[in-house]
């Protein structure tokens, strides 16, 4: 299974932790994200990654992965070209001047931003996540 596979080939796995409630009210994403069972494969990664000593880090669903250029940082102006529609894989970022694909880009910045967190040793981020008392 994928779900094996990712967490048996990666030492850390960073994902977001998508509102996937809000998701499937919107009528494009319904379908894809209920096909996919995201929220059962996310919780299977977890475990598999756990199983294998490896470190699982989900990153707050208000981190605007796909808002920021993963190499300076800075805002992407999302109505550049409809950058706001997901129809629109692509964006010229005006920051370092690559050609940013959506997906690779949201996925750079969500990596970038669990290392930050791990390195904290805190799931505390600066844009909101979750703290929980060690039991
Ligand atoms: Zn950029």
């Amino acid at each position: 299974m994928l779900s094996r596979k990712i967490a048996h080939q990666n030492q850390v796995i960073c994902v977001e932790d998508l509102a996937v409630k809000n998701l499937v009210k919107n009528p494009n994403l319904a379908k894809a994200i209920s096909d996919q069972g995201w929220g059962i494969f996310l919780t299977m990664l977890k475990y598999k990654a756990e199983r294998f000593g490896h470190t699982y880090q989900e990153i707050g669903r208000f981190f605007p992965s796909s808002q920021l250029c993963s190499e300076t940082l800075l805002p992407i102006p999302i109505l550049q070209k409809g950058y706001d529609s997901l129809g629109v894989r692509l964006v010229d970022c005006p920051h370092c001047l690559h050609r940013h694909d959506r997906d690779i880009n949201g996925a750079k910045n969500i990596k970038n931003e669990g290392l930050r967190v791990l390195a904290l040793g805190t799931s505390a981020s600066t844009l909101g996540g979750e703290v929980r008392p060690k039991s």
